[in-house]
């Protein structure tokens, strides 16, 4: 029986394929503006400025400060850059982290944007942003804040580091994996979550083996804007506040940290939701968490939380916080239960699934 659901969908357009850089300054005009503020990460600066090259006067400049986590400080230069430069749209070059930068601008000014992403990440399709001030990370949601235009050029992909290709991958799957048994769950995008995973199941072994393989490339892509949309339509659960909790308050990465924790909250909740999760249990061999485990360790992805630097001492108080206010979550949040599953992750034990 199909059970009663609601279902919104955020209003992004979604342009996909090898070569379609070439269409942003399309995608600028078609949005009715004239002046592109191009934002990028340091590391990825040469990129922003072959793209101003490319948009001639469609550019406004590039600013190439993005920061993980968004630090409001970094914000407000931009925002001063903007003015200055008399830009009317954004255009957000990366990943999460440039992509934050450009929903912090337009949540403050309302700009469009046009987002090329680079990663795995998912936050081009949500409507949500983490910033972060004085070391605090407060989250907002809002539709200002969903990109009007997503590019996803799978040609930009094809030098994404094989470490980083495959810690991003898990952290896109780990929405998926969240959105099927997601309190607000729906049908649609539990389709768009498994077929996400699946994708991303696929793509990422020959991505280890082979990191310029278009056609991997591409379908890892496509399963990441698909788990990426699921992550701003349906609410996230333990895995989801588990993350949050080790980089907002241990100063974890964010996508090794996704990566590290997936096997252990699928175990977590592969009961509670087992009818839920069970096309996505088929995908990794009856067993999700363990499965995940092994997945993760074909790949050479991180496996423990300790490699990361968090302390062994440090797991009380990360699930103390983590039961603090706790996300909704299939499985009810005891506190015992998720110090042994932080204790389980940071070893880097495989899960057992409970
Ligand atoms: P990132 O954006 O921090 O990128 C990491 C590094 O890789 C950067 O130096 C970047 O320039 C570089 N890089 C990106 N793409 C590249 C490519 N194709 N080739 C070479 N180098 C490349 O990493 P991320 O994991 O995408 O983003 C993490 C951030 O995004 C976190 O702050 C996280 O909280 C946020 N996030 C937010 C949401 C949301 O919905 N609000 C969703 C997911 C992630």
């Amino acid at each position: 029986m199909t059970t009663p659901f609601s279902y919104d969908i955020n209003p992004a357009r979604i342009v996909f394929g090898p070569g379609t850089l070439a269409r942003v300054g399309d995608e600028i005009k078609r949005l009715g503006a004239s002046r592109a503020l191009i934002l990028s990460t340091p590391f990825q600066q040469a990129d922003a400025q072959a793209l101003a090259r490319q948009l001639g006067p469609l550019s406004a400049g590039v600013f190439a400060e993005a920061a993980m986590h968004t630090p409001v400080a970094v914000t407000a230069r931009a925002m001063a850059a903007f003015d200055a430069a008399g830009a009317d749209c954004v255009v957000a070059l990366g990943g999460g982290s440039t992509i934050g930068l450009g929903k912090a601008i337009a949540y403050r000014n309302d700009a469009p944007q046009v987002v090329v992403a680079t990663t795995y990440a998912g936050s081009e399709v949500t409507p949500i942003l983490g910033q972060t001030e004085d070391g605090v990370k407060t989250t907002v949601r809002d539709p200002k804040i969903l990109p009007e235009v997503v590019i996803y050029d799978p040609d930009l992909t094809l030098g994404l580091p094989v470490a980083m290709s495959v810690t991003s991958g898990l952290n896109a799957m780990a929405h998926a994996l969240e959105a099927v048994y997601a309190r607000d769950r729906n049908p649609v995008a539990s389709l768009m979550a498994v077929e996400g995973v699946r994708a991303l199941q696929g793509a990422l072994p020959v991505i280890v083996a082979d990191p310029r393989n278009a056609a991997a490339r591409s379908d890892a892509l496509y399963g990441s804007w698909l788990c990426g949309t699921v992550l701003g339509t349906v609410g996230m659960a333990l895995h989801h506040k588990l993350c949050h909790t080790l980089g907002g308050s241990f100063d974890l990465p964010h996508a090794e940290t996704h990566a590290i924790v997936l096997p252990h909250s699928a175990a977590y909740n592969a009961q509670a939701a087992a009818a839920e999760l069970r096309p996505l249990t088929a995908l990794f061999g009856g067993d999700i968490g363990g499965g995940l485990y092994d997945f993760a360790r074909s790949l050479g992805a991180p496996l423990a939380l300790k490699d990361l630097g968090l302390q062994e001492s440090q797991l009380d108080q990360a699930a103390d916080l983590t039961v603090k206010n706790p996300y909704w979550n299939p499985r009810p949040i005891a506190r015992d239960a998720v110090r042994a599953l932080l204790q389980r992750a940071w070893e880097g034990t495989r899960p057992q699934s409970s």
